[in-house]
């Protein structure tokens, strides 16, 4: 079940927003400042409508990303955000443009007067928290900063930053006195706190309120747990396979949540996670309490097929990325009628080769091709080793007109970006091989 607006939509909606604020300056009548004091005016006003814009692509409003996939969302959030830090660095610095190549001391004084006046003060607070969230964010994973109290200060203070830079636009701001552009600051602030509200307090409380529970934990392989949850009402959760929930494991903070595929198929009354021990959370799972109860926010994501798909499919999984893979191999075998299905599926031993026997039924029964492939260590049935490179890809696709099949490839991201160039090589065209990454920062 695929929610959201067309991604075409989304991107003008995008354009429009981030605009509208420098338009309705230019149509505000006011006489025009000095070029310096204008291009100052215009950096500031753009990097405030970016700013309030950051809060509708968190990747959490599928309204707006569900069709565009996490992933992509997240890499425009972030370009965005390194856009608009530098937009916000450069303000102050265009007005004392014209000295500070003549007389950089003399720019240097007029800068440092302009920050240090009483008026500029939330300016200057609002400058100060953007590039904390801008840096805190590029630095996150090499100076170990735990992902969710990251993802909570991050939101605080990007809201923080965003009413600081309001109260600043309206108290200094020339253009901004106009109701117009007050309006849209205002409104673009409460919508901002909204989505924030929306994300983590209302809809936390309604995804409690469903009930899902844990009904079992199991091993499957070295490091993977099997997690399968269930509801008293038994009714299935509508989804699209392929799609991903955000899973709050117990007692946690409504921002404490992780995102995990869903590996069952659409119909399924229970969900089922195959989840690979990585950091905090991962490495508790096998000890999550049976009956415990799971806060469940899905479905999510832009990686499935299109609904009646008659192209062939091929499906790439490495790792962990069979989970979605998998529920997309289900669900195309729950099909009367799927067109040729081949899976090439790879991990580095054998013994993280995941659901082999299942895997291997379907092919059999239903005439799918499978294709597996070990790094090191002892070859299991039907194994070849090596990893997934152009000739295990060859064979996948031997017999089928690449130009009229999908490709769905999931696994760590340096292993998609080899996958993705072959079997561009192997004339599949880009628009059809689609991704899931499992990392995005
Ligand atoms: C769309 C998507 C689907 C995923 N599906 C699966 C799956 O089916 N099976 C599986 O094993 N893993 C999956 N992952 C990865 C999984 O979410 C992380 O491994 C897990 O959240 C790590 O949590 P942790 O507390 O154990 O590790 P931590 O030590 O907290 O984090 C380790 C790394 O995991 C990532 N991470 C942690 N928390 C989050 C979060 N809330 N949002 C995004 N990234 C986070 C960060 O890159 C972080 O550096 C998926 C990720 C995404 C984005």
């Amino acid at each position: 079940m695929r929610r959201g607006l067309p991604p075409t939509l989304v991107a003008v909606l995008f354009l429009v927003a981030a605009c509208a604020p420098l338009l309705l300056a230019i149509a505000s009548g006011e006489p025009p400042e000095a070029v310096q004091a204008e291009l100052g005016i215009g950096l500031g006003l753009a990097a405030l409508g970016l700013m309030l814009l950051q809060f509708a692509h968190s990747g959490r409003l599928e309204t707006l990303s569900g069709r565009i996939g996490i992933d992509r969302t997240m890499r425009v959030h972030r370009s965005a955000g390194i856009a608009l830090a530098a937009m916000v660095l450069l303000h102050p610095l265009a007005f004392v443009a014209p000295p500070l190549l003549t007389n950089p001391e003399l720019a240097l004084r007029g800068l440092m007067g302009m920050l240090r006046a009483e008026r500029m003060q939330s300016g200057v607070i609002a400058l100060v928290l953007l590039l904390v969230v801008v840096a805190a964010s590029l630095a996150r994973g090499r100076i170990g900063f735990a992902y969710q109290r990251w993802r909570a200060l991050h939101a605080a203070l990007g809201l923080a930053a965003a009413a600081f830079a309001v109260d600043h636009a309206l108290g200094v701001g020339l253009y901004s006195e106009a109701a117009p552009l007050r309006a849209v600051w205002l409104g673009g602030l409460a919508l901002a706190a909204f989505a924030l509200v929306w994300t983590w307090a209302i809809k936390p409380i309604r995804d409690a309120r469903a009930g899902w529970r844990v009904a079992a934990v199991a091993p499957i392989g070295p490091d993977y747990w099997e997690v399968v949850l269930d509801r008293p009402s038994r009714t299935p959760l509508p989804f699209a396979a392929g799609q991903f929930a955000w899973l709050a494991f117990g007692r946690r903070a409504p921002w404490d949540d992780n995102p995990f595929s869903i590996a069952s198929v659409p119909g399924d009354p229970r969900l089922a996670f195959i989840i690979r021990e990585a950091g905090d959370l991962t490495r508790r799972i096998g000890s999550l309490p049976l009956g415990s109860a799971v806060r469940v926010d899905a479905p999510h994501g832009a990686f499935v097929l299109d609904p009646g798909e008659r192209r062939s499919v091929l499906l790439v999984a490495g790792g962990a990325g069979i989970a979605p893979i998998l529920s997309l191999w289900r669900d195309l075998a729950a099909r009367p009628a799927a067109g040729a299905v081949r899976l090439v599926y790879g991990a580095w031993t054998a013994e993280r080769l995941l659901y082999r026997d299942e895997l291997a039924r379907t092919a059999a029964e239903r005439g799918f091709g499978l294709f597996l492939r070990v790094d090191e260590g002892p070859l299991c049935a039907g194994a070849t080793r090596g990893i997934l490179d152009a000739a295990i890809l060859r064979e996948a696709l031997a017999g089928l007109d690449p130009k009229a099949t999908v490709a769905m490839v999931c696994g760590p991201t340096p292993m998609m970006l080899a996958v993705a160039a072959t079997l561009e090589r192997l004339g599949m065209p880009p628009g059809a091989i689609r991704y899931e990454r499992f990392d995005y920062d």
